[in-house]
């Protein structure tokens, strides 16, 4: 059965059942800013990756992120690069795969930082904290467009303190 064939009751075989394989092709060009940043900090016990998607969820993540690891606890935080640390088996990836503590904070159930590195890194568990759940706006909203940036920044900052707290 190939891998994209489907079983009896029509459900998507994939390779593994619940998987989707996914065929990247290697960087060709390098980053030595990122790579240095990576080399920087990877003395920092506590490894931080987030959504850093285009939606309100996705931004109050980001924006966590950047304010805990910049802000409120950059002497034992280093801010990942959600992308670089997918796309490349370098700085940013070893920084995730060799953390004493990994936190992942998403913007929405979908996940997406956390099933992208555990996609690259095997057995992969990164606590996950829900931006959305942390912090009180109108669940109706999706774009950011849909909300002041100060607004945004405000909800970003309770979301880090929250998670601050526990560092
Ligand atoms: S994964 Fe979810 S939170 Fe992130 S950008 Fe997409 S919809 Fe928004």
């Amino acid at each position: 059965m190939n891998q994209s064939s489907c079983c009896e009751n029509g459900a998507k075989t994939g390779a593994e059942a619940g998987y989707e394989v996914v065929r990247m092709e290697k960087p060709k060009g390098n980053c030595s800013l990122c790579e240095d940043y990576a080399e920087r900090k990877k003395s920092k016990p506590v490894a931080v990756m987030s959504c850093d998607g285009a939606c309100l969820r996705g931004d109050i993540s980001r924006q966590a992120a950047n304010m805990l690891c910049h802000k409120l606890a950059p002497e034992s935080t280093v801010r990942i690069c959600l992308g670089g640390a997918f796309t490349k088996d370098t700085g940013q990836r070893n920084l995730v795969r060799t953390a004493s503590r990994l936190i992942a904070i998403e913007g929405c159930p979908v996940n997406c930082a956390s099933r992208m590195m555990a996609g690259v890194i095997e057995g992969l568990t990164p606590e996950i904290v829900r931006a959305d759940m942390l912090c009180s706006f109108d669940k109706k909203l999706f774009g950011i467009d849909e909300m002041p940036p100060e607004e945004i920044q405000v909800l970003g900052r309770t979301v880090a303190e929250k998670i601050a707290a526990t560092l």
